[in-house]
């Protein structure tokens, strides 16, 4: 065949027709009878079935009739790819934020080694793989970046991850100054290891503990690398009153409000949980372009109050990014991104009882 005849189809390695096809291009164009041709690692072609089997020749073609519905691979924005997938179901129900985090989280996390860790992380990459989610932001490696890397590599799943990073002296035997210079000297370090360049599947990004485990010095050097190196910060903040309250008490103002004072809020940034926010705060999030991880999962098991306290509509209709996670193994239960969907899809409408929020082109848009 003269492949440069006009109109001659292009070679690809694999069609899958007959499929319902959610492209969530510019116009969400959404294809009931579509097809996709792949080439490589590439999508080549999106469209009609029609369109694409005239367009397109491969030697496999799949038949997708009443099997697939196909989507952009999802993006989890908070997910413990150590520490937690391996212990699955350990933690019990009826614990509050502080025992479950400092009582039981914390002790498994550093009982583990890092064999365990490339266990877990696989774990979690094959879990989050296998129910469509092909990109993913860690909440930060517990213990041996280098080895989780390697371990993910094997995985061919895509994703920012760093080693968790805290450094304030909680202990007053503690030298501020050198668990300061440890966490930049940590953070730096991985990421000249990882860079993020556009071939590259898994890069490293500053992952902060966050709560208030972060100095003002550590927020400002995680802020100033990743505007660098063109990558996000991320850190857990405010599931619970106490991080509202801790920066209320130390420095007069509440966490995002002194997250704003410290020029740490930003498009770089994404804050996971953000429950507890009163009206100004969220209006920082939206003025700042920072974006917000929902888990919905972690919150229901926790009792964290997402609904009701959360403000989540709000956040949604002051134009705040908002992202879904699925957390930890022991809190959200799952890393299937799905699940997350489902449950933001639903749990707003009934607290608001307003059907209208959230409905299933944002919830894609938030999971994509
Ligand atoms: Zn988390």
């Amino acid at each position: 065949m003269d492949t440069n005849q006009p109109n001659s189809p292009a070679s690809a390695d694999l069609i899958i027709k007959h499929v319902w096809i959610v492209t969530m291009d510019e116009e969400r164009r959404i294809f009931r009878d579509g097809a996709i041709a792949v080439k490589g690692d590439r999508i080549t072609g999106v469209g009609p079935s029609p369109d694409i089997l005239q367009n397109f020749r491969a030697d496999t073609v799949i038949d997708g009739t009443d099997k697939f519905v196909i989507t952009p691979g999802l993006v989890n924005g908070h997910v413990h790819v150590t520490g937690e997938p391996i212990t699955r179901g350990l933690v019990p129900d009826n614990t509050d934020w502080q025992e479950n985090v400092f009582g039981w989280l914390i002790p498994t996390y550093l009982s583990q080694t890092p064999q365990d860790e490339q266990l877990s992380a696989k774990l979690a990459a094959l879990e989050m793989l296998r129910t469509g989610t092909t990109c993913f932001v860690e909440a930060g490696t517990i213990l041996d970046l280098d080895a989780t890397v390697q371990a993910l590599n094997e995985t061919g799943i895509r994703g920012r991850l760093g080693q968790w990073l805290q450094d304030r002296a909680f202990d007053p035997n503690d030298d501020q100054s050198e668990l300061t210079k440890t966490a930049v000297a940590k953070m730096v370090a991985q990421q000249d290891r990882y860079p993020a360049t556009e071939d590259t599947l898994l890069a490293a990004a500053p992952c902060l503990v966050g709560h208030n485990t972060a100095t003002d010095e550590l927020w400002r050097e995680a802020t100033h690398l990743a505007q660098d190196a063109h990558v996000g910060v991320t850190a857990h903040m405010s599931a619970d009153p106490a991080d509202p309250n801790y920066y209320l008490e130390t420095s007069g103002a509440r966490a995002i409000e002194h997250l704003a004072n410290l020029d740490a809020l930003g498009p770089h940034l994404s804050l996971t949980h953000a429950v507890h926010l009163d009206a100004h705060e969220v209006d920082l999030l939206a003025q700042t372009g920072t974006s917000v991880t929902h888990c919905p999962m972690t919150a229901m098991k926790g009792g964290y109050g997402a609904t009701a306290t959360g403000l989540f509509p709000e956040m949604s209709e002051k134009g705040v990014n908002i992202l879904l996670g699925t957390d930890g193994a022991n809190n959200g239960n799952s890393s299937d991104l799905m699940r997350a969907m489902f449950c933001s899809a639903g749990i707003f409408k009934d607290s608001r009882r307003n059907p209208n929020l959230f409905p299933a082109t944002q919830i894609l848009e938030m999971a994509t």
